[in-house]
């Protein structure tokens, strides 16, 4: 007889997520338009194709000086002329002991200056400037090459395109960029009390929200969702939806996984040949969450990746309360789909926040309530959501982020420094 699967503290299942997903890599790489890139991962480093800044740069409205001319002061320069942002170099005479050009932000610094002093501290008058303040050598110039030099690498493949690596490409000339593919993500509600979300619900069925908010915390977290039809709580055709659920390249399945009658998840992927990680993780919400991975080939083609076919797909038997089905996504889903996206692995971060108010809480979980961050500036405050429980949808739209209790916990102060983890 197989060992039971376990269940696991939160650190220990997240630790075993962790694992799995380190070796996991992305199915193929693809060319978009820089626009279409942002929020993807790049698949290709990024070079400086130029010095960055290319040229000495101003980078305040002012004069360009040499920095041992303006001692004693208030000193006397005679003005030789204007430099506008992309003036070429070539018409810029250099400066002479003695003098000084009139330069604007952006502009190249002409040979012979080593400084800009700020307009604010000078006065013009009929071709000479007088200038009130010290300015050392190096003062208020971007160095040409000072923040890349040409040929350094700026970006490595895996960095997720946010605006700034965007503005980056776009800096050294990208129009395009190699990107990974976004994995599939199956998405699979169970439940027969579940319909979808244009299906006028009878007075005992619920709609559907799970399929969907899983579908958008796989965009976000940089995932493809595929959204497959809602399983009935009967075997063969949970079974032919999780055959097909199988095809993708992550399986997220959500309800059927406690310890009803007709929770039949589990029973089906065993059926699978399903190997299972852990079947339950001391939190709440979520405790029933359940990690695993079929073998394929079997009603699956293996295909090619990066570096070898995967030989496995993983799933996740997500809890079908609502809460506990977001909660459990970002605690237990989240490195596998970023892994699977091509993304380096991320440690979970916490912040801490002062308590506004006392929480009363049972012992033997770890607790990740919906929970409202507040107060203003480095007086961050937080308190609990007012909430129902893990079934509680508007609850989490109150909620910008969990507080984290651990499970030896019974009573927390107002006043105490707690964990937070941001949504
Ligand atoms: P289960 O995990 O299947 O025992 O479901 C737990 C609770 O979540 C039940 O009250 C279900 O009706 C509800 N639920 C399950 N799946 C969904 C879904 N896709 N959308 C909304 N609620 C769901
Ligand atoms: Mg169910």
């Amino acid at each position: 007889m197989p060992e039971p699967p376990p269940i696991l503290s939160f650190e220990d299942a997240r630790h075993l997520v962790e694992a799995h997903a380190a070796p996991l890599r992305p199915r193929g790489k693809e060319l978009v338009e820089l626009l279409e890139a942002a929020g993807q991962v790049l698949a290709e480093p990024i070079f400086a194709d130029r010095n960055f800044p290319p040229f000495s740069r101003a980078m305040r409205d002012g004069y360009a000086v040499r920095a041992a001319d303006l001692s004693p002061l208030p000193a006397t320069l005679e003005v030789t002329g204007e430099i506008k942002a992309g003036a070429r170099t070539e018409d810029v005479p250099a400066l002479q002991p003695g003098q000084a050009a009139a330069i604007m932000t952006g502009a190249a610094v002409p040979s012979g200056a080593d400084a800009v002093v700020m307009v604010e501290y000078t006065s013009h008058d009929a071709g000479r400037v007088q200038i009130m303040k010290p300015v050392f050598a190096g003062e208020n110039i971007a160095a040409i090459a000072s923040e890349a030099k040409r040929g350094e690498k700026l970006l490595s493949p895996g960095a997720r395109l946010d605006f700034a690596a965007i503005a980056v490409a776009a800096s050294v000339g990208r129009s395009r960029l190699l990107v990974y593919s976004k994995p599939k993500v199956a998405i699979l509600s169970t439940g027969d009390e579940i319909v979808d979300v244009d299906v006028p619900p009878a007075a005992t069925q619920i709609r559907n929200s799970n399929s969907y908010s899983l579908a958008a915390q796989v965009q976000a977290a940089g995932g493809e969702p595929v959204l497959l039809p809602i399983a009935p709580d009967e075997p063969e055709r949970l079974r032919e939806l999780i055959a097909d659920g199988l095809e993708s390249d992550l399986l997220l399945l959500a309800g059927g996984v406690s310890m009803g009658k007709y929770d039949l998840v589990e029973q089906v992927l065993a059926e699978l040949q399903a190997e299972f990680f852990f079947t339950g993780a001391k939190i709440q919400p979520g405790k029933p969450i359940v990690f695993g991975r079929v073998p394929c080939g079997r009603g699956r083609l293996a295909r090619e990746t990066l570096d070898s076919p995967p030989s496995h797909v993983y799933f996740f038997g997500l809890p079908g309360n609502p809460v506990s089905t977001m909660v459990t996504f970002e605690l237990f889903a989240r490195p596998i789909l970023e892994a699977l996206a091509g993304m380096p692995a991320r440690k979970l971060a916490f912040l801490n926040a002062r308590l506004k108010s006392d929480i009363k809480t049972k012992t033997g979980l770890k607790r990740f309530l919906p929970a409202i961050l507040s107060g203003e500036f480095e007086h961050t405050e937080v308190e609990l959501a007012s909430w129902q429980g893990s079934g509680d949808i508007a609850s989490m739209t109150r909620a910008n982020c969990y507080i984290v209790i651990p499970p030896d916990r019974e009573r927390i102060a107002a006043g105490e420094w707690v964990p937070v983890l941001i949504r």
